[in-house]
């Protein structure tokens, strides 16, 4: 874990304003807060294992579920199967009923039994470690792949979901639309040393206080560096 924590003209970052200062301010003020808080998310708990491939998994199961649930379906799911091998010769039937919880759980129990088979056979049973190739696995956009090189590899790239979406545009790093327009923003103005930690912080921050309704901005560490709370003060 220690690597995560120490560390029209809209669809742009450039000309954003933000100081380098105000980039370090956010991510140290969130990473002293939700340390002392000894949170994590999801994927967050899942670094110390180094594992790329429980990563590729659990970022699957994770599209459009909660993290307490993605975390119960994961963990269950690797108790049967341990690995890529496993998971390939399994039956559809059983991964749905160990994966019930999570949404869509009879698509994803077919996606993730034909990446374990792609990884076997295309990749020698190793995840790859590179955007395109991971792009190229079923169920696997560029948040899932960007999670694989973040959380399985310690490679700097930039998870975008709605939280760092969210997050990314109230505080006033971008002026973006959409999450892939956000990564492209964030990735031109946001220093590289912060990529890291940018994604397992904000979305802390997004389920703790920086939420999608009613943000709690009277108790935000970072609020003094906030353009929404400056405007909606
Ligand atoms: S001040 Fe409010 S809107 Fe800004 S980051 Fe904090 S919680 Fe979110």
């Amino acid at each position: 874990m220690a690597r995560l924590w120490n560390g029209g003209m809209r669809s742009t970052g450039r000309g954003s304003g933000v100081k380098a200062q105000d980039y370090a301010e956010v991510i140290s003020g969130l990473s002293g807060y939700y340390s002392a808080e000894g949170v994590l998310t999801a994927l967050g708990n899942l670094v110390s294992l180094e594992d790329p491939f429980r990563v590729l998994i659990a970022t699957v199961l994770s599209q459009r579920t909660r993290d307490d649930v993605t975390e119960r379906a994961e963990k269950a799911l690797f108790v049967r199967y341990r690995d890529a091998r496993s998971l390939a010769r399994a039956h559809i039937r059983d991964l749905e009923y160990i994966i019930r919880g999570v949404g869509f759980y009879r698509t994803k129990a077919r996606a993730i039994r034909e990446i374990a088979r792609l990884v076997l056979e295309k990749h020698n049973g190793k995840v790859p470690r590179n955007i395109d190739a991971l792009l190229s696995l079923p169920h696997v956009g560029r948040k899932t792949a960007n999670c694989v090189l973040v959380f399985g590899f310690g490679e700097p790239a930039i998870p975008v979901d709605t939280h760092v979406h969210r997050i990314s545009n109230r505080i006033g790093w971008v002026r973006t639309r959409t999450p892939e327009e956000t990564e492209m923003a964030l990735s031109s103005t946001l220093p590289r040393k912060y990529w890291l930690d940018l994604n397992e912080l904000f979305v802390l921050h997004g389920q703790h206080i920086c939420r999608p309704v009613s943000p709690r901005c009277s108790i935000c560490p970072v609020a003094r560096y906030c353009r929404w709370n400056k405007c909606h003060r």
